[in-house]
């Protein structure tokens, strides 16, 4: 009997139970790591991933980052024509939030590249709007509450524009 156990237990772990990819290279300095944040850039940010999540698991099926929709939303329902952004607080200037800090130096360099930020976001989502989407913004910041969020959500989701409050095309 001991014999066969033994053979047993070689043969669990014979070579094709050993992985054939090498084990990964030293972990990244911090330089790598920031480099490979830069190539991720604004796209699957952790306040998107918490908003996808709950999406998710409420059953919903959507799409991420159509460039072919004005300002290339971050998750579109196609099937109910809702479009949703993720904004950081700061890029995007949240009203009112303490995270919308403007930097001490260069201010007049920074106001204007924030204006030009709420410019092309208010911009996008009237386009969106004038195509029949129903838009929702939201912030950072809110993604924190994933209560007050899915309740949000789910307001958003259930609502539908009627014809006539949308803007006009053109
Ligand atoms: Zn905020």
């Amino acid at each position: 009997m001991r014999s066969i156990d033994t053979s047993r237990s070689i043969a669990i772990s014979s070579p094709k139970n050993v992985p054939n990819e090498q084990p990964p290279a030293d972990p990244p300095v911090a330089p790598a790591r920031s480099a490979l944040m830069a190539r991720v850039g604004p796209r699957d940010t952790l306040p998107e991933m918490v908003v996808r999540r709950l999406l998710h698991a409420m059953g919903n099926r959507f799409r991420l980052h159509r460039r072919d929709l004005p300002g290339t939303p971050d998750i579109v329902l196609p099937g109910a024509r809702k479009a949703i952004f993720v904004h950081g607080c700061f890029w995007h200037r949240h009203p009112g939030c303490p995270k919308a800090t403007t930097p001490k130096t260069r201010r007049e360099f920074w106001r204007e590249k924030f204006d030009r930020n709420v410019e092309r976001d208010r911009r996008k989502e009237v386009e969106l709007r004038q195509a029949g989407w129903d838009v929702l913004t939201i912030w950072e910041c809110e993604t924190r509450d994933t209560v007050a969020l899915e309740k949000n959500l789910r307001d958003w989701l259930a609502s539908s524009i009627p014809k006539e409050a949308r803007l006009p095309v053109g």
